[in-house]
């Protein structure tokens, strides 16, 4: 967003949310597509591939912008193996991750054929092992390992220390590839890690990337090809000023450096950093309150449109659209209009004083943002819109009241289970 001229790519904010009211998810197509493209570029001369992470940020259009870009998808449930083949994504390029993937989601994914599994438990090889004699085919999977590493994050996007329910130890992931032919219709032969989100540090990235890169040796030296490596995603983004994420370049040194050697191909599994700074999401001002103790800034959105305050403590830059100019600085508490305290998005910000139906902007709400929202207080799902070259597109429409209840019956039919 261009703070002074209150725009983005050419689109003036205020004319927006005049059009498409608030609170409105505003994502910027160039900004996405710049990082893509960087990324392939910091990649290029490896075999490599990038593997969105569906969950950062679902919206159909953002798919078809990242597939066009060559980009194919990371994911985690059935219902985000549907989003990518509806946005275009071969089924081959596709990876599945989770710890509770479900034997009808094992199945739709054997059935569209994708590319392949990253598999948590024994208990899940089992299963696909099962799902895909049944279905005469061979399942392609790599093992996620735990390579037990403290990503430097925020305790619950941490996903690589061995307290955590993600991966299996390298011990465990030795024996699935000494007894690989005890599952005759998986075809084991990649290592996938994912260390956690949010990661402004690349060095434990680095030392993870090591360890993998052992185990990758040491696997060779047995006699188990290995075909791929998924390093996973968790690149950082800058959410606040003075915050320095790495850059692309360097987190593709790392990977280079630590996987030299290898001949198969390298997966990469970015989400928020593909789209967190491409997004912001616009909200009018209700009102101002003064407490006791505490300035209030009560704004149009809520945690239950952009979570991540509530759920992780974190930090989003807020800014008021028209700019701070001749405006008294204020502290204020940034809180939605939810019926929990945990509904503030800042608190004791200091801002340019604010009037009832200014517009702010909270920045970086690409990802991570619309993907985790719900309609707790009865509030409808937020509309998105796409921006390019000074026009726009709206993505998602703003939920209806009959969309939002539309599933709901009342209790006048009563059958017995
Ligand atoms: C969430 C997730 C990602 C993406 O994480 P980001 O921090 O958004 O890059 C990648 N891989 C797996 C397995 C994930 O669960």
């Amino acid at each position: 967003m261009d703070a002074t001229t209150g725009t983005v790519d050419g689109v003036a904010l205020v004319a927006l949310a005049a059009r498409e009211g608030t609170p409105l998810y505003v994502y910027s197509a160039p900004a996405i597509r710049g990082r893509v493209r960087a990324l392939r570029d910091a990649l290029a001369g490896l075999d490599a591939g990038i593997r969105y992470a569906v969950k950062a940020n679902g919206n159909g259009a953002i798919l078809q912008l990242l597939a066009a870009e060559g980009a194919g998808a990371d994911i985690v449930s059935g219902g985000e193996l549907q989003r990518a083949l509806r946005a275009g994504i071969a089924a081959a390029d596709i990876v599945f991750s989770g710890v509770g993937k479900t034997d009808v989601e094992i199945d739709a994914a054997l059935a569209a054929g994708i590319g392949r599994f990253n598999v948590e438990s024994r208990a899940e090889l089992d299963a696909i092992q099962r799902i895909a004699a049944a279905r005469g085919c061979t399942a392609v999977a790599s093992v996620r390992i735990n390579p037990d590493v403290d990503a430097l994050t925020h305790a619950k996007i941490s996903t690589g220390k061995a307290e955590n329910k993600f991966g299996v130890p390298t011990d465990e992931a030795r024996a699935w590839f000494d007894g690989a032919a005890q599952w005759p219709n998986l075809r084991l032969d990649g290592l996938h890690m994912h260390i956690g989100s949010q990661l402004l540090s690349l060095q434990p990235v680095r030392e993870a990337l090591q360890r993998m890169a052992a185990f990758w040796r040491e696997l060779e030296a047995a006699g188990h090809a290995i075909a791929s490596i998924d390093v996973g995603g968790g690149l950082g983004v800058r959410y606040r000023d003075g915050e320095v994420a790495p850059d692309a370049a360097e987190y593709a040194a790392a990977i280079r450096e630590a996987l030299a050697g290898f001949g198969g191909r390298i997966l990469v599994e970015p989400g928020r950093w593909l789209v967190a700074e491409a997004g912001l999401l616009l909200t009018r001002v209700v009102l101002e309150k003064q407490g006791r103790a505490r300035r209030f800034l009560v704004l149009d959105a809520g945690m239950n449109d952009l979570l991540r305050p509530s759920l992780y403590e974190a930090w989003h830059d807020i800014v008021r659209v028209g700019g701070d100019v001749g405006r008294e600085r204020v502290a204020y508490d940034v809180v939605g209009p939810v019926c929990e305290t945990g509904d503030t998005f800042a608190r004791q910000r200091d801002m340019p004083r604010c009037d009832a139906g200014d517009l702010v902007a909270i920045l970086g709400a690409g990802a991570y943002g619309a993907s985790m929202a719900s309609t707790y207080n009865s509030r409808p799902l937020a509309a998105e819109v796409l921006v390019e070259d000074g026009r726009y597109a709206l993505i998602r429409k703003r939920q209806d009241f009959d969309a939002m209840i539309a599933d709901e019956r009342p209790a006048n039919e009563w059958k017995s289970a």
